[in-house]
Order: C-alpha cells, then structure tokens, then sequence
C-alpha cells in the first residue's frame, strides 16, 4: 500500500508539517502530497509514538462493493449477446454487415453507424447483440480474466472451402468456454458449395446437428444475397429462449470493457457491454485499474443517450486512463474511494506479477488436487504427425481417475502457436508439444503468463510423466 503525506497526517490527527519534519530525519525530502511506501509510512508513524495497524488491503475494496445500490432484483430477460467465429475470408464481416445495413435502420434512419465493437440489433422477435471482435483474441483476453460475455458463438463456415485450421480453433475456444454453437453455413450461392460437406466434417469435431443427435443447429445462408440471414437471427433468439438470459436491469450497473482506446481530443475512451443494472450519464465507475466519472454515454449511432441497460453496448467518456478489454466495469457511490481502489488494484498486480504462482503446472497439480482446486488436467496437445497424435491422446484419456479427469480441449498438428497459448492461457491448461516447439509470439505469451510448456520426443516419457504429475510423483526440477 501508499499513502500520501496528508493521508498519514489526518490518520494520526497531526499537522503535514510534522510527518514532513520526522521524513526529513530520515532523509526524506517532500510535500504534503509526497506518497510515502508502507514500510516507510509505518517507520515514521511508530518514529512518532504512532501503533499502526495495517488495513487489509482488500477492505476498502470490499466496503465500495458493499456500498452499492443492486436495484430491485427482479431479473428480466435480457438480449443473447452474439461472437461470429470462423476462419478468414468466409464470410463474418460480410454477415455481420448485412445484418447492421438491413436491421439497425430502425434507430439510424440516416445516420452511419459507428465502429464500436458491438451492435445491438432488432428484428421482429426480438434483439440481439453482436460483439465485433477481431479474431478469437478479444473472447480469450476476457475468458483468462474470468469474464463471460458471449452467451452464443455464431460458426461461419464457407460451403466451397469447408472446415479449416481456424475453424477448429473457434470451436475449441467455444467448447472451452461452454458456449453453445450454431453453424451458418455461408456461402451457399456458390455452385461449388457442399454444405453437407461441412456437415460431415464438423461431426469430428462433436459439432452434430439435432437429427444427428447433437444440439448445434446448422443454418445455410449467404451473406451475399441475404439468403437465410432472417432465420439464423431467429434461430439465436430461440437458443437464447432456451438458455433464458435474465438480467436485473435497475440498480448500478456493471458491465465489460470490450474494447477502448485513447481519442487524442477526447481521452481515454471504452466501449462497454452492460450486464447488469443502469448505467447512466455522471455515474462514478471502478474499471479495472482505472477509475472515472461518466461524462457521456454514446450509442453504435453515435448519438448522446444518458444511460443503457442490460446487453447494450455503449461508448463510455471520462476515465482515467485507458482500460483493458475484459476489465469489469462497476458503478460506485464515491469517487474517491474509487481512485483508491483503482491505485490499490494496480500496486496489488505489480506485486502478483512477481509472483505468478497461481497458474496450473504439472508439478503443483498433485498440490492443487489434494487442496480440491483441481478435478480436471486439461492439455493442448500438439504433434508432428496424425499418427502419434492419436496413439499420444488415445493413452492421455485413459489415465482418466476418479481424481482426476484429463481432458484435452485443443489438439493438433504442427508447431505451438499463440492461439494454442492463449487458449492453455484461458481455461488454465498445460501445452504438451511432442516433436513440435513453439513459436515466438507463443513464448512470449508462455513465458510473461508462466505457463506450462513440455516438450517430448518419446510418447512413453509424455505419458510417463504426466501419470506421475497425477500421482503426486513428480520429482520436481531443478
Ligand atoms: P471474413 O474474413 O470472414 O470476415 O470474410 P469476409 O466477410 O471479408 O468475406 C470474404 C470474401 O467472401 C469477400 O470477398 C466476400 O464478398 C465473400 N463472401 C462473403 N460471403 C459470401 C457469400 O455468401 N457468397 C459469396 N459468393 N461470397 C461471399
């Protein structure tokens, strides 16, 4: 913790002056707005005849949380907020354009919409939210910060070129993430398109239709034509119904911060996808490791609104500084505290940074288990052939106990990327490669987010170890 020389002053109903004069016989020079560190604050305060009794760092943070207005609890049923997932070029923009152009018109009759990372859009049995976030990056950053917004993923998969490489990585981030998944099979004006192509391909990949005795929906379009467009919009509100999405919309809110950046006349400014409550114009946000005031609230029109409710996106002006996509947004009653809390946050995570002891690893696991932290290994397993590939997850599976079930969320051929990274990254999974390395941008991620890395190159020490790990065997290494 800091504290500022006036802080410490009022703490101990002296004048600055005097905590001024006692830092200078420790040879510290400062105003009263001079931060003075914990250990330096406490030496002066019991230099003084002070008894210090440290705060909890936690407690303030626990008293604003405390301290807030939840509305009246009656939940509502609140807009499906949507990611469209897939590989490059088959057809997410041009779907997610066709929907903005044909069923935003209602409120923008003229106006442009603007690029705010989500849309919310109204058709006739009801509204949908849109989240336009490049790649799969955005949905991860969030999932490893322990956020959840996307309640379904919409699967773009291009009829004439079928299941491919990013594909199968939007599926494991869904599967992850336990997001339910429907297929819009694009591109079906080609002559060359086979949609039951991709059908067959996806059954590898547990992606079934219901005839087939799965739960994913299969909905053919084109984006191009708009073929199809107006039943996969009314096949996310059925699987909203299903999944009833309810929100209490009244009280403070609370929401996400899915994207920001700093505007050079403006400042520092977020988008956020309210979850939960009201959040108007002048309410005092904690967001992350900033804090603010809310000096307006713009709509995907770019037009003033003074608050939003649940699953709307809104522009948000009058932070601090610039958040982090995933950082969770909160109204509190005092601004101040606010700061404090925000200040707090950013010194606690300077501290874990040097101590990122928390991440699942092969050697803490058996610890992790015996402390009921852990039920379930899950591994991203890569490989240089299909052939060791099958026989290496075939054998990881089987060593499944009652104790410990392994579970392998992503797997496949070729070198370790930064998606397979940052996947291990948010559901807290080691990354086996066997026969296969890393590449830069994948060890950049391993290493700041310490995570856990194996190489093999025989499939019985891969297997040998990881069956230790689950036993509580692992000799540890030096
Ligand atoms: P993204 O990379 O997934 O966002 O793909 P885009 O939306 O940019 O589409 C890639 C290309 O496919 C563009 O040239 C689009 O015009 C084209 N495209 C997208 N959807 C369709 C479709 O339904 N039919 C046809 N014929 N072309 C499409």
């Amino acid at each position: 913790g800091m504290i500022s020389v006036s802080d410490l002053a009022n703490k101990m109903a002296i004048k600055s002056s005097e905590v001024i004069k006692n830092m200078m016989n420790i040879g510290i020079i400062g105003t009263i707005n001079h931060i003075l560190d914990q250990d330096t604050a406490q030496l002066i305060a019991e230099e003084m005849g002070h008894k210090v009794i440290l705060q909890r760092e936690n407690v303030l943070e626990e008293m604003i949380m405390k301290d807030r207005d939840l509305g009246n609890n009656i939940s509502i049923l609140r807009a499906p907020v949507v990611t469209i997932m897939g590989h490059v070029d088959h057809g997410k923009t041009s779907l997610l354009d066709h929907i903005r152009s044909t069923k935003t018109a209602f409120y923008e009759a003229g106006g442009i919409t603007q690029n705010i990372g989500a849309y919310h859009v109204k058709t006739d049995l009801g509204s949908i939210t849109f989240l336009d976030t490049p790649g799969h990056s955005a949905f991860t950053a969030m999932r490893s910060r322990g956020v959840k917004i996307t309640d379904i993923v919409v699967l773009v998969v291009a009829a004439d070129d079928g299941v491919m490489p990013q594909t199968i990585e939007a599926i494991q981030h869904a599967q992850a993430a336990n997001v339910p998944v429907i297929v819009a099979i694009n591109k079906i004006d080609k002559i060359d398109s086979d949609a039951d192509k991709v059908k067959n391909d996806l059954m590898k990949y547990n992606i079934l239709s219901e005839e087939w005795g799965g739960d994913n929906i299969f909905v053919p379009i084109s984006a191009k034509t708009g073929k199809g467009i107006d039943k996969l919009l009314n096949v996310i509100l059925l699987q909203a119904e299903i999944l009833e999405l309810k929100a209490v919309p009244t009280g403070m809110a609370e929401g996400v911060v899915i994207e920001s950046f700093l505007d050079k006349g403006r400042g520092p400014i977020a988008t956020v996808l309210v979850q939960k409550g009201n959040l108007n114009k002048g309410d005092i946000i904690l967001c992350g490791f900033e804090y603010g005031r809310i000096k307006s609230l713009r709509n995907q029109s770019g037009d003033e609104v003074l608050s939003a409710g649940p699953s709307i996106p809104v522009e948000i002006l009058g932070l601090s500084k610039v958040p982090f996509s995933g950082d969770i947004v909160t109204v509190v009653r005092n601004e101040k505290k606010a700061r404090e809390v925000a200040s707090y946050r950013k010194e606690k995570s300077r501290e874990s940074k040097l101590l990122k002891q928390n991440k699942i690893n092969l050697d803490n696991m058996f610890d992790n288990i015996n402390k009921n932290d852990v039920s379930e290994l899950k591994i991203i397993l890569k490989s240089d052939v299909q052939g060791s590939l099958e026989a290496i997850s075939g054998a990881l599976l089987k060593l499944s106990t009652n104790e410990v079930k392994i579970k392998i969320i992503g797997l496949g051929i070729g070198g370790i990327t930064e998606t397979d990274a940052s996947l291990a990254l948010a559901s807290n999974a080691i990354i086996l490669g066997f026969n296969v390395r890393a590449d830069s941008s994948a060890k950049k991620i391993i290493n700041i987010e310490n995570l856990d890395l194996r190489y093999y190159s025989v499939i019985y020490d891969l297997i040998d170890e990881v069956k230790s790990a689950m036993t509580g065997l692992l000799s540890p290494e030096y």
